[in-house]
């Protein structure tokens, strides 16, 4: 019948695509890919043959539509993006929501993630944890991000581009300090690595390291001061208002 079905693939290794996940892709009519030609690398791997249509961030405008249209007609459909769970910094944030204001259910299927895999295993309290996906690729904008979470007491976890972590990695050092963190590189893959240590010690030891990487940064441990600019910003407003 009609149900929208997320469905996770692996993020590295091949057997990180469960029974269920690949049952998920056989039975549906048909798939709705981020990319078509890397979905349709996947599917030929494990010898299903769909149709692919393709759905990503530029197209949603026509993709969310046509989907919607086809559960209309009873079908069901499976969404995947190129690695891992879609909507977790893929597409399908908007899919998601209108399927569901169109009356559709909608089913998610268990399987790889980067952002749990690092987490995990960085020694880092995973008791509680913030997933914050990317930051900005701008500097200034990023170190604004950082500056936000400066005195949040949980971990954290950042997905970064390979060509971006050193500058990043900076930024989280000047912004956040020299706090605790764990670099997971090429998670399930041949190079699997993880990096554990202060920021310094990390932007060291990860010069010239090439792959996909996940941050985990340990959480703030200082206790929270009073932001006393913001308390007299209040009082003021407060005292304004009793003047009216
Ligand atoms: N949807 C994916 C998920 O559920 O993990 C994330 C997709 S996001 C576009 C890609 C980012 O995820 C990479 O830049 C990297 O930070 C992280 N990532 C994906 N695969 C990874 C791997 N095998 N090892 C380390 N990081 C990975």
């Amino acid at each position: 019948g009609p149900i929208l079905y997320l469905v996770p693939t692996p993020i590295g290794n091949l057997q990180e695509m469960t029974p269920r996940a690949l049952d998920v892709l056989r039975q549906a009519d048909a798939i709705a890919a981020e990319d078509t030609r890397n979905t349709q690398k996947l599917l030929n791997a494990y010898d299903i043959h769909k149709p692919l249509f393709s759905h990503y961030e530029h197209n949603q405008d026509t993709s969310i539509p046509k989907i919607i249209s086809k559960l209309k007609d009873g079908q069901t459909i499976a969404v995947v993006s190129d690695a891992g769970y879609p909507l977790i910094s893929d597409p399908g944030q908007g899919l998601v929501r209108a399927v569901l204001d169109a009356g559709y259910p909608v089913v998610s299927v268990s399987g790889a993630n980067a952002a749990l895999n690092a987490l995990v295993a960085s020694g880092l309290s995973a008791r509680h944890y913030l997933f914050y996906g990317f930051l900005d690729h701008k500097s200034s904008k990023r170190r604004k991000e950082l500056e936000t979470l400066a005195a949040f007491p949980y971990t954290m976890i950042f997905y970064e581009a390979p060509h971006r972590i050193h500058d990043t990695l900076v930024d989280l050092l000047e912004v956040l300090g020299d706090r605790q963190i764990c670099l997971a590189r090429e998670l399930t893959k041949m190079h699997e690595e993880y990096l554990r240590g202060s920021v310094s010690e990390i932007i060291a030891a990860s010069e010239g390291l090439k792959g996909e990487m996940v941050i985990v940064a340990d959480g703030s441990h200082e206790k929270q001061a009073p932001d006393v600019e913001q308390m007299v910003e209040e009082v003021r407003c407060l005292q304004e208002t009793m003047r009216m």
